[in-house]
């Protein structure tokens, strides 16, 4: 592949992100990352399974990507992203001119842009990235990223970490924690809601039952529940409770109301309802977290 195509290649890799993007927000699901993007008359793949990926015909790698974390065992989603905001990404292997490790510093040195894939259970897609250093005596490349694509390269390390700090923002690391959370919690509770067992992903949260913002309001497991849209914002709002016992508490003005299925079916019919937990015990919502969440809608009532 020529530098002109393949810089095509990497502007429509960007595009079919961008796009992907604006319909899932920044956790893509693995099953779209894995169609590839539309290039040439063809799909190119995207990624490896893990590790540097180089495309078919190419020789500079499009995108590195970091393994998701293994399940059961809680991996820090930042570890190799530093407090300068520059991600520290081992060699494949220790030969210094591998292939890989080769086309990593080339795009270095010709300061080609690559994706990042951050793994959160899910993807995060990070680009441009660039490779602003290579260090043979750690085996590690240092990435930088730059959303205004201003800077690149080398550059981004003179830039300092202001410059840098455009990318990975407190509010996207928060994000991260968030769709880390979200994809636990509905994996502990098998993709339904707690209270009425509504399958559909698209339409489940992963709800806090102490709050973001609550001295022990984590965000983990035990302290989650998956929920559809609906009982979501009815237990946020105490329209609902869950008792200590795990059942469904519906508030006493709202049984009392008429109106349509939605209420009837939606809300009234989930009083007294035992709530669907986990199987594993550690994943089960722990009482104590429930019992405070429910001492909040004893008094909201
Ligand atoms: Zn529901």
């Amino acid at each position: 592949m020529d530098s002109a195509s393949d810089g095509l290649m990497r502007m429509a890799a960007f595009t079919w992100l961008r796009d992907l993007r604006n319909i899932y927000g920044d956790v893509v699901p693995f099953a779209e990352l894995q169609k590839g993007f539309p290039f040439s008359s063809g799909r190119v793949r995207v990624m490896g399974p893990q590790g540097i990926f180089i495309p078919q015909g190419g020789s500079v790698p499009l995108s590195i990507t970091t393994a998701p974390p293994k399940p059961g065992k809680d991996r820090p989603y930042d570890d190799q992203i530093g407090d300068d905001h520059l991600l520290r990404y081992k060699y494949r292997g220790t030969d210094i001119r591998h292939r890989e490790n080769a086309g990593l510093r080339r795009a270095m040195v010709e300061n080609l842009q690559l994706i990042y894939f951050w793994a959160v259970g899910q993807y995060f897609p990070v680009w441009p990235a660039f490779v602003a250093a290579d260090d043979p005596g750690s085996l590690t490349f240092t990435v930088g990223f730059d959303a205004e694509q201003a800077i690149g390269g080398r550059e981004l390390l003179e830039a300092g970490a202001d410059a840098r700090r455009a990318y990975i923002t407190q509010e996207r690391r928060v994000r991260v924690h968030q769709a880390q959370f979200r994809q636990k919690v509905l994996v502990a509770y098998r993709s339904s809601c707690a209270i009425c067992r509504l399958r559909h992903t698209e339409l489940l949260d992963a709800a806090h039952i102490l709050p973001d913002g609550h001295p022990r309001g984590e965000p983990i497991v035990p302290n989650g529940l998956a929920l559809c849209k609906i009982h979501h914002a009815a237990f946020d709002r105490n329209i609902l409770g869950i008792r200590p016992d795990l059942q469904v508490e519906v508030r006493a003005d709202i049984l009392e109301e008429v109106d349509g299925p939605m209420l009837r079916y939606g809300l009234q019919a989930c009083d007294k309802k035992q709530l669907l937990v986990p199987r594993r015990p550690g994943d089960k919502p722990r009482p104590e977290f429930l019992d405070e969440r429910y001492q909040q809608f004893r008094e909201a009532s």
